[in-house]
C-alpha cells in the first residue's frame, strides 16, 4: 500500500473535527466514529505510516508511545484495572481499511475471543 494521505492526516491537521482524547507532539488519540465498545479510541502517530509493514526501525519509540499513551489513557479513565483491549489491524486479512497505523483501544465492557 502506498503512502498515501487519509482521512486521519484530516483529522491530524484540524481539518475535520474528531474528538480529541489525548494529543501530545508526536501521537493524537480520538474516538472511534463507528464505536465496537462503549469506549473505542484510536492512538495515531502524527507522521503518516501507512501500515505496521512500514515502521522503520528506527521508528521503535515512536510507535512505543502510542501504547504508553494508551495506557495512561486507560489509567486516567479508570479502566485500567477492568481492563482493555488494544488492537492494531494490518492490510486486508487483518481489516485495516485506514491505512495510517492506529491502535484501536476498546473497553467498557467484556471482550471475546477469538477475534471475529
Ligand atoms: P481499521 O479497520 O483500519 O483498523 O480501523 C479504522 C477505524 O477508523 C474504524 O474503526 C473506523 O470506524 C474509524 N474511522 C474511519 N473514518 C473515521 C473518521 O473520519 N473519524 C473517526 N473518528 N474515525 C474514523
Amino acid at each position: 500500500m502506498t503512502n498515501q494521505p487519509t482521512i486521519f492526516d484530516k483529522i491530524i491537521n484540524k481539518e475535520i473535527p474528531a474528538e480529541i482524547a489525548f494529543e501530545n507532539d508526536t501521537v493524537l488519540a480520538f474516538k472511534d466514529i463507528n464505536p465496537q465498545a462503549p469506549i473505542h479510541v484510536l492512538f495515531i502517530p502524527k507522521i503518516r505510516i501507512s501500515t505496521i509493514n512500514d515502521i522503520k526501525d528506527d521508528q521503535a519509540e515512536l510507535t512505543g508511545q502510542l501504547f504508553l499513551a494508551a495506557r495512561d489513557y486507560a489509567k486516567q479513565i479508570g479502566e485500567d484495572e477492568n481492563g482493555y483491549r488494544l488492537v492494531m489491524n494490518c492490510n486486508q486479512n487483518g481489516g485495516q481499511e485506514v491505512y495510517h497505523i492506529h491502535l484501536h483501544f476498546l473497553a467498557g465492557r467484556q471482550m471475546l475471543w477469538p477475534p471475529g
